[in-house]
């Protein structure tokens, strides 16, 4: 395959499935990057996760979490609004992925609004062996003074719990959002049918 820089021929699925079954041809693409290769080789050079780089920083939880999501990967049919899948990893301040972590997403939906009184576009999982994560969702809009965002809660096994949002590249707002935090920013690309957005966390 040619297209390893080029996403925008291949729908999300395709995509997740190249970047699930690593060693795929896709992963000559910068945003599918692998951290580990099969169990065990950890890619020393990963631009998210090396000497230079300290864990993913914390930030507020904000107003509208709910207790007790349920498990859920697809948001999907939570809501309407332009397709996102959110995949990366979660990692140990070695840059070794953590299986088991808790990876706990809520986020408004396309109108800017949360669902406070149940949980649509809200839910967790839990990292595979690799300690990889993915969600299938939407892109939240802008609400009162807050550019686009993602809120996040990672608890690794018998770990102590990251609280922290993520953001969208070439947002006009982003600037504009004092909670707003450059480090925290989602690598984006097209596909043929939405976005791929990708994020690793290294935890303390
Ligand atoms: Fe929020």
């Amino acid at each position: 395959m040619s297209a390893t820089n080029n996403l925008s021929s291949l729908s999300r699925r395709t995509v997740l499935k190249g970047w699930l079954a690593a060693g795929s041809a896709v992963l000559g693409n910068a945003v599918l990057a692998p951290i580990a290769q099969g169990d065990e080789a950890i890619l020393p050079t990963t631009p998210s996760c090396g000497p230079d780089d300290g864990p993913t920083r914390s930030s507020t939880e904000g107003p509208f979490y709910t207790d007790n999501p349920p498990e859920k990967r697809d948001f999907r049919s939570d809501a309407n609004g332009s397709p996102i899948t959110l995949i990366g990893y979660v990692l140990g301040s070695d840059c070794k992925p953590i299986a088991g972590a808790t990876v706990d997403l809520w986020h408004a939906n396309q109108d800017g609004e949360y669902d406070n009184r149940g949980f649509k576009l809200r839910g967790y999982q839990t990292t595979d062996a690799q300690g990889r994560y993915y969600f299938e969702t939407i892109r939240p809009a802008e609400y009162a003074g807050r550019t686009p965002h993602y809120h996040i809660k990672i608890t690794p096994p018998n770990g102590r719990t990251l609280t922290t949002q993520l953001y969208f590249p070439n947002e006009p707002r982003n600037e504009l959002d004092h909670l707003y935090d450059s480090a925290l920013l989602m690598k984006l690309q097209s596909a043929s049918d939405g976005d791929i957005a990708r994020f690793d966390f290294v935890l303390a």
